[in-house]
């Protein structure tokens, strides 16, 4: 992409109406737009950034065995008034009347409406284990939208539900969604922490949320600090290898690690005291096993192969697809702007032009955009008559974790200068060398 020709309206003011950095930093880059509170318009590069976490949500959960469909955003009431949270939900719910006077509602989560459709394709305990997700705008009319798309009203996440035959099986199958989990946010260049959490009125010990670590973050987080020390790494994982997937789970989740609402001060106190740690936390995923709950009010049962009908075990599990943006961000920026990491960046690599209508720097920068787009990747290319720091400052900004600027002077002795917006550090190369570099990155990620 040129910038010349691209939409990236990028702000020089900070905007007083953003209380933290990945807010602020978001407005600043041009990557979301308010459109009424909590509810936000995604500008290109916000969008692409958006496109490239859920790209990698959906990637991991296919490796899990998971299927992906769509449900739609606007759903009746009549599901939820069977299985009791109409009346439950509460204000958060956007109730909404059709010109037929139907109550409809816009889903701020589908346990309902997936049930609703196992029930009516599914009789058989040889149709399971089946667990299927999608990745869809959620409305919760959230008291106090803030922080922009980190406590949205409108949201995009991704929610998967199994249904299994045995508690067992359901087991099995958060497993599955907790290592996906983990492999899914360390391609995001984050660490979450899978936390104890509550289980809400069902109960139950089965409930973990993940949690990433930010002065910023709503939760209170109460930790050991070994379990900063784990990291997922590119291990070879069989996702229907039961011993391998449980290992997982105990090695991420059996030191302290608990949300406020599970804390527990006497247990806490085990912990030699200098690991103890409280911190706050941003929550990006959860993940549930909650039994028969709603197959039992909403009657989506199995012949279970010895002549009964039973109640499926259900689990949800879900991920916070937009409010990872924020998250992404509040974990990896510094004073000048975002420092993307590259699993999401949304472009590979800046070029910056410093003497645009020069013929040799624009030859040189032309030959850096067509070798980085044949290679698959996306530069982009500051081709705008603009000053060299306004250039560099709104590359810092955007926070591309690398770029290439290109010289007359360099030039003259055979050179471009690739740069880490990370470390902040430059080397001189040739242009073939530059791209070499940038092209290799990439491909061992
Ligand atoms: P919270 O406690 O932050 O209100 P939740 O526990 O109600 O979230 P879940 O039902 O677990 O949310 O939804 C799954 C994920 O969706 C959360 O882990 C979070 O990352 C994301 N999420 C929930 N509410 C919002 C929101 N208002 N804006 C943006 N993302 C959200
Ligand atoms: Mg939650």
């Amino acid at each position: 992409m040129r910038l010349s020709r691209y939409f990236l309206p990028v702000l020089k003011q900070n905007p007083s109406e953003a209380q933290i950095v990945s807010h602020r930093l978001m407005l600043r880059a041009g990557m979301i737009k308010q459109s009424s509170a909590g509810i936000y318009s995604w500008l290109p590069l916000g969008f692409k950034v958006l496109k490239n976490i859920e790209n990698i949500v959906h990637e991991e959960q296919q490796r899990a065995g998971h299927i992906p469909m769509l449900m739609p955003t606007i759903q009746s009431a009549d599901l939820w008034r069977e299985s009791g949270r109409y009346d439950d939900y509460g204000e958060e719910m956007l109730r909404i009347t059709d010109r037929h006077k139907r109550d409809m509602l816009y889903g701020p989560t589908n346990e309902e409406l997936i049930t609703d459709i196992f029930r009516s394709h599914v009789g058989s305990y040889k149709d399971l284990p089946l667990t299927l997700y999608h990745i869809q705008w959620k409305f919760r009319d959230e008291i106090r939208p803030r922080f922009g798309v980190m406590r949205g009203r409108e949201f995009y996440m991704k929610d998967g539900y199994n249904f299994d035959l045995t508690k067992e099986d359901a087991l099995h199958a958060y497993n599955r969604h907790l290592v996906s989990y983990l492999r899914s946010y360390e391609r995001m260049g984050l660490q979450a922490i899978p936390m104890r959490a509550d289980g809400g009125p069902i109960g139950g010990d089965y409930t973990h949320e993940f949690l990433v670590l930010a002065e910023t973050g709503e939760s209170e987080v109460f930790y050991d600090s070994a379990v900063t020390d784990l990291s997922f790494g590119d291990r070879d994982i069989d996702y229907d290898d039961r011993d391998q997937c449980q290992a997982i789970l105990e090695e991420f989740t059996t030191k302290y690690a608990r949300t406020d609402e599970t804390h527990d001060e006497a247990v806490f106190n085990d912990v030699p005291e200098d690991r103890r740690r409280v911190a706050r936390g941003i929550e990006v995923g959860q993940i549930f096993y909650f039994g028969t709950k709603y197959s039992e009010a909403m009657n989506a049962v199995v012949d279970d192969g010895q002549g009964g009908k039973v109640p499926v075990h259900m689990g949800s599990h879900g991920i916070g697809v937009s409010r990872l943006l924020g998250a992404i961000i509040e974990a990896s920026h510094d004073d000048k702007g975002i420092i993307w990491p590259e699993g999401v960046t949304p472009f590979h690599c800046g070029i910056v032009n410093l003497k645009q209508g020069d013929a040799d720097t624009d030859a040189a920068c032309e030959t850096l955009y067509s070798a980085l787009t044949n290679a698959g990747l996306e530069p982009l290319y500051d081709d705008r008559n603009e000053r060299a720091g306004g250039k560099f400052a709104t590359m810092d900004l955007i926070g591309l974790p690398w770029r290439i600027t290109v010289g007359p002077r360099g030039l003259k002795n055979g050179v471009v200068e690739l740069t880490s917006r990370k470390t902040g550090e430059s080397v001189e190369l040739s242009t073939e060398d530059a791209v070499a570099r940038v092209v290799e990155v990439y491909a061992n990620l």
